[in-house]
């Protein structure tokens, strides 16, 4: 399980996550030989793609879970799914953080206090689609792929020397 900078405030830890998310999506995305999408991989990380890191045994419980969430688009793995699972034996407000960092947002909750009060009553609420902030923009998905395919031209770059 990934642990952040705990002087970062929440909000900050869920966008520095979905930015990884984004990034990693596009090293998977771009079509490039198996070597070099490795590289990508390695270079621009992330624990809860689903892809790298499934989530083998899920359970009832951890899909009302992620149904909870689904205005948030949230992006899960094993790692998620290991942190639910201490999150159910003792919901505190350090497992639950420990499961938002483990989650990519796509939408991120507006309030993410709000949502760790949630959390500490129970895992099955609903979520308003005003306390959801917007999925990124164009050119935000824009900036994610072209960081990674700057990398990828570096490499090749460095190839041809
Ligand atoms: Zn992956």
């Amino acid at each position: 399980m990934v642990t952040v900078d705990k002087s970062a405030d929440l909000k900050t830890i869920i966008l520095h996550k979905r930015a990884e998310y984004f990034r990693h999506y596009y090293a998977h995305l771009n079509p490039v030989d198996y070597t070099t999408q490795q590289l990508a991989l390695q270079r621009f990380p992330c624990n809860v793609c689903s892809t790298c890191y499934p989530t083998l045994s899920a359970t009832p419980e951890f899909d009302d879970f992620t149904y909870t969430l689904y205005q948030l688009k949230p992006m899960t793995s094993y790692w998620t799914f290991e942190a639910f699972r201490a999150y159910l034996r003792r919901p505190t407000r350090g497992t639950i953080i420990t499961i938002l960092e483990n989650i990519a947002f796509r939408s991120p909750p507006k309030n993410p206090e709000r949502l760790v009060a949630q959390l500490l009553e129970g895992y099955q609420f609903e979520i308003s689609h005003t306390e959801v902030e917007a999925y990124p923009t164009d050119a935000q998905l824009a900036h994610y792929s072209d960081q990674v395919n700057d990398y990828l031209k570096r490499i090749r770059e460095r190839e041809e020397i």
